[in-house]
């Protein structure tokens, strides 16, 4: 093949190991290649620069590893059809080597663009797979065996090094000033790959003992989880390698409780693959309701002030503003956090999942869309089939940080508020407030709604909806569409899948997570 070249476009793979275009480009004449800062992505309403300064610092180190095996990495600010035009003028390269993407909109729409591209250039664009996620798909039936022969498979191993069929990069990597990104001020994760395997390695060796029970309280999730979810999100590790390590973790570990967290790990990644094949199957869920019944739920009654105080961490509620300040300041929170902080602007301030989906996504480092938009919209009790689950932030106070260790470290101006109040500090007589220099309304928001009436009125709605006959066909469709099968029973629902290439299209806590819909 010594007339071919090959462009190895990195996407959200920001890898060597197991990264099966890197290894597909040695089988060409020689090879280049290209990251793509796009302005699509800095523009897009999900954009954060902390994701921008997690990917820059993934390519700092992602080029020193690819040049020692003598392949550059070039990278460029620019639209994907603009940039790969260029280079094929200057490099002509005949094959354009990625993995596939289930991305927003944006990049849906790039994707197409760029297919159009490839064949009016004479480009041979091959995609590969890198998830569980499968394109074009007709219905669940059998997609649980091939995500698991997926994971089964052996890992992409390059075999020596590269022809490279050009320099090195003369262009020093941009920086977030130079993108006119203005910075972020979180403390991130150690990014890159190998802070990927370390973080792995330190989960099945050191951290993983109890991570069932660890998962809930945000005290313990924070060590007790993985904390792998950017450096899937970045691609910096395969969901596969996570997947065979755990595997083997479990094979040969002689302690069955530990076993027993390893499993329940195991079955988050699949998870994992399977929210993202609904964005996937039905690209739209990113903007509308599952259930189409719910459209009209809450479009028109969006509060500005409930959603600045939520934004802020400021509603009053202890255990919410803790959540968002901490989420704000690190880029990360637990699930059930996650959830109830959903679940409370969703129900309690009635607010659309749209706009309060768009923020957390600029808030959390591991921004995943297909993860993303199906727990938000099923935190927000729009998929017309999931139990409705409303999380009381009083509740969760007491039960995920029942020494207010949490709240107070995050919420400062509780620090002297005595424990039996810090749930609801409100009812704290004003003598009280006095003493703790904590006045209500003056140091500390006032809640921004009654609980209790929030609740109420949430669930009236929400109840009426699901007692149509016409909601209940439609859950049956949508059941029909995206449920699991746990049985192997094929589906008879339709399937809406986008046909052209490139396509894409207080609970318990395990419950919690998935809900029936997602299960
Ligand atoms: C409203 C909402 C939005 C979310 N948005 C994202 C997102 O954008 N990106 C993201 O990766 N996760 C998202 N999650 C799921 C979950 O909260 C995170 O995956 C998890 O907290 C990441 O931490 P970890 O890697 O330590 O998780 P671990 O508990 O160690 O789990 C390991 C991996 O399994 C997968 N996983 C775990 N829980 C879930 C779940 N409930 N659904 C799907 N996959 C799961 C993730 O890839 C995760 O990294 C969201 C949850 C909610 C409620």
């Amino acid at each position: 093949m010594a007339s071919t070249r090959a462009l190895v476009w990195f996407k959200r793979d920001l890898r060597v190991q197991d990264h099966e275009p890197l290894l597909r480009a040695q089988a060409h004449g020689d090879a280049l290649a290209v990251y793509l800062i796009e302005p699509e992505w800095l523009d897009s309403p999900e954009c954060d620069a902390s994701h921008v300064d997690f990917a820059l610092q993934c390519l700092a180190e992602l080029r020193e590893d690819l040049a020692q095996q003598g392949l550059p990495l070039w990278v460029r600010v620019g639209s994907a059809v603009s940039v790969l035009s260029r280079l094929h003028q200057t490099l002509g390269f005949t094959h354009l080597l990625s993995h596939e993407e289930t991305g927003p909109g944006w990049s849906y729409t790039r994707d197409v663009e760029v297919a159009r591209w490839c064949r009016q250039a004479g480009v041979v664009w091959q995609e590969c797979t890198q998830t569980g996620v499968v394109r074009r798909l007709k219905d669940r039936a059998g997609w649980a065996a091939r995500w698991q022969a997926r994971m089964d498979a052996p890992p992409h191993r390059l075999a020596g090094g590269f022809r490279a069929a050009a320099g090195p990069d003369a262009q020093a990597l941009p920086t977030l000033a130079s993108l006119g990104l203005a910075p972020h001020g979180r403390t991130l994760q150690p990014a890159g790959e190998r802070a990927a395997h370390d973080t792995l390695h330190s989960f099945l060796r050191e951290r993983a003992m109890g991570y069932r029970r660890a998962l809930s309280s945000p005290l313990t999730a924070e060590a007790g989880c993985s904390r792998l979810s950017p450096h899937l999100a970045f691609g910096t590790i395969s969901l596969r390698t996570v997947h065979q390590a755990v595997e083997r973790a479990i094979a040969t570990t002689p302690e069955r409780r530990l076993a027993h967290d390893l499993r329940g790990f195991a079955g988050r990644l699949r998870w994992h693959c399977h929210f993202m094949q609904k964005l996937e199957s039905e690209p739209a869920i990113e903007f509308r309701n599952f259930a189409r019944a719910c459209d009209g739920l809450r479009e028109g009654e969006f509060d500005p002030a409930r959603f600045e105080a939520w934004c802020e961490g400021r509603t009053g509620y202890p255990m919410v503003d803790a959540c968002m300040r901490s989420l704000r300041a690190t880029g990360w929170l637990n699930f059930r956090m996650r959830s109830m902080l959903v679940s409370f602007a969703s129900y309690h301030l009635w607010l659309h999942w749209r706009e309060t989906g768009l923020f957390l996504a600029r808030q959390f480092l591991d921004f995943e869309p297909g993860i993303h938009w199906s727990q938000m919209q099923m935190q927000s009790g729009t998929t017309g089939i999931n139990t409705l689950r409303m999380y009381s932030p009083t509740k969760q106070a007491r039960d995920q940080d029942p020494q207010g260790l949490f709240i107070r470290r995050w919420v400062p101006e509780l620090a002297r508020v005595p424990l039996p109040y810090l749930a609801e500090p409100w009812t704290m007589p004003p003598e009280v407030q006095r003493l703790a220099r904590c006045l209500i309304g003056q140091d500390y928001p006032a809640p921004v709604v009654d609980e209790a009436s929030a609740l109420r009125a949430a669930k009236e709605r929400m109840y009426a909806l699901r007692g149509q006959d016409e909601t209940r066909r439609e859950a049956d469709a949508v059941q029909a569409r995206h449920g699991s099968r746990r049985s192997g029973l094929a589906s008879t629902g339709r399937q809406r899948t986008r046909k052209a290439a490139p396509a894409r299209g207080g609970a318990s806590s395990e419950a919690a997570g998935q809900g029936d819909l997602f299960a």
